[in-house]
C-alpha cells in the first residue's frame, strides 16, 4: 500500500508526528531501525517534560508509543537505506523491506558521539547507557566521560549503584543545567576529574585502565575502573536523505517553520533538524508541526 505518511525514526518527534497525522485521518507507517522510543529511553529520570514532575524516559516513550499504536500507526523495524521521489511518491528502500508514501517525516534524531580510544572495549566494559548497563557495576568503581546533561545525569544515577563514580570532563565548566548540577555536587561518592581527556583504554572487561591526559599541562595519569560510560553528546546521521534535502555543515537537516525541507512532502522533525534547542519538548513540538504539515500536504495532492 502507499501510506499517506512514512515517519523515519520512532523517537518522541517521530511518534508525535505519527499521532498528529493519524488524528488528521492519515495512514502512517513508523519505521524504526533500533528500539522504539529513541534517545529518551536511556534517560533514568526526566524532570522537564510538562505534566510530569518526574518520569523515567522509558515510561514516557512507552506512553507515546502506545498512543500512536492505539490510533492505528503501523510499525516496521528496519533501517532505511535510500529514499527517492518519483511521480509524486516517495520510495523508501530498507534493509529487508520497501515502502511507498505520499509524504515522509525525517525524525532520525542523533547518534552517540563515540570515544575512539574506547572503541575496542565497547560492550566489554565500555557502555553508552547507564540505565542499561549500570547494574553490572553494583558496588564497583566506574567512570563517566563528558560534561553535559547526559554525563552528569548518568553519574548521579550510577552514584546510587556504584561505590564510586569518577566523572572525567575536559574542562571545569559543565553544560548540564543547574538543577542537575546541584544534585551532582551533593553526591559524596562522585569524584571529579576535570581538565582531563581519555587518551587510551587498556586492561580487560571489568578491569579497565584509563590513560587520562591533562588538557592544561599535557601530563598523563592512569585511572583503574570496572567500567566506563561514554556521554560525549550526539551527532546527526542524515546522509541517506542528502539527495532530497539540504544538510548543514554538521549534517543537520534544513527545514522551514512548517518543518518542510526543500523537497515538497519531505519534512524534518526533532533533533535531526537544524535548530537552537534540542529538548523533549521541542522534539514533540516539531513532531506536531511536521505531522500536521504532512497531513495538509497529502490533502493538497
Ligand atoms: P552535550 O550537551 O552536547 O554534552 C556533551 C559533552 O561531551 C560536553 O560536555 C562536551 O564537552 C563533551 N565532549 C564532546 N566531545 C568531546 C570529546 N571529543 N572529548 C571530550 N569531551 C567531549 O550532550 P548531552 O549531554 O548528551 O546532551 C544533549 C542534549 O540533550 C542537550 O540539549 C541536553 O540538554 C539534552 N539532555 C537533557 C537531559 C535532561 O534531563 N534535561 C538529559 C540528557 C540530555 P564541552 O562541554 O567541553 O564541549
Amino acid at each position: 500500500m502507499t501510506y499517506d505518511v512514512a515517519v523515519v525514526g520512532a523517537g518522541i518527534a517521530g511518534m508525535t508526528a505519527a499521532i498528529y497525522a493519524l488524528r488528521a485521518g492519515k495512514s502512517v507507517l513508523l519505521i524504526e531501525k533500533e528500539s522504539v522510543g529513541g534517545q529518551i529511553t536511556l534517560s533514568p529520570k526526566v524532570e522537564n517534560y510538562p505534566g510530569f514532575t518526574e518520569i523515567s524516559g522509558l515510561d514516557l516513550a512507552d506512553g507515546v508509543f502506545n498512543q500512536a499504536l492505539s490510533l492505528g500507526a503501523a510499525l516496521e523495524v528496519d533501517e532505511v537505506k535510500s529514499v527517492t521521489k518519483e511521480g509524486g511518491v516517495f520510495r523508501l528502500v530498507c534493509g529487508y523491506s520497501e515502502h511507498e508514501a505520499k509524504s515522509v517525516v525525517i525524525a532520525t534524531g542523533l547518534r552517540h558521539r563515540r570515544l575512539d580510544a574506547a572503541a575496542p572495549f565497547e560492550g566489554q566494559g565500555v557502555s553508552y547507557c547507564a540505565v542499561c548497563d549500570g547494574a553490572f557495576y553494583r558496588g564497583k568503581t566506574v567512570a563517566v566521560v563528558g560534561g553535559g546533561n547526559t554525563a552528569v545525569s548518568e553519574a548521579i544515577y550510577l552514584a546510587d549503584i556504584c561505590e564510586k563514580v569518577c566523572l572525567i570532563h575536559r574542562r571545569t565548566g559543565y553544560r548540564a543545567e543547574k538543577a542537575v548540577m546541584d544534585r551532582f555536587l551533593a553526591k559524596p561518592n562522585i569524584e571529579r576529574h576535570e581538565n582531563k581527556t581519555v587518551e587510551a583504554v587498556s586492561g580487560e572487561a571489568g578491569n579497565l585502565v584509563l590513560t587520562l591526559k591533562d588538557t592544561q599541562d599535557g601530563s598523563t595519569s592512569e585511572l583503574a575502573v570496572s567500567g566506563l560510560f561514554v556521554a560525549l553528546g550526539h551527532i546527526p546521521a542524515n546522509g541517506v536523505f542528502a539527495e532530497l534535502c539540504e544538510l548543514d555543515e554538521s549534517g543537520f537537516v534544513a527545514a522551514d517553520e512548517t518543518c518542510m525541507t526543500k523537497t515538497p512532502g519531505l519534512f524534518a522533525a526533532g533533533d535531526c533538524r537544524r535548530k537552537a534547542v534540542r529538548q523533549l519538548t521541542t522534539a514533540a513540538a516539531d513532531g506536531a508541526v511536521a505531522g500536521l504539515a504532512a497531513a495538509k500536504y497529502v490533502d493538497g495532492l
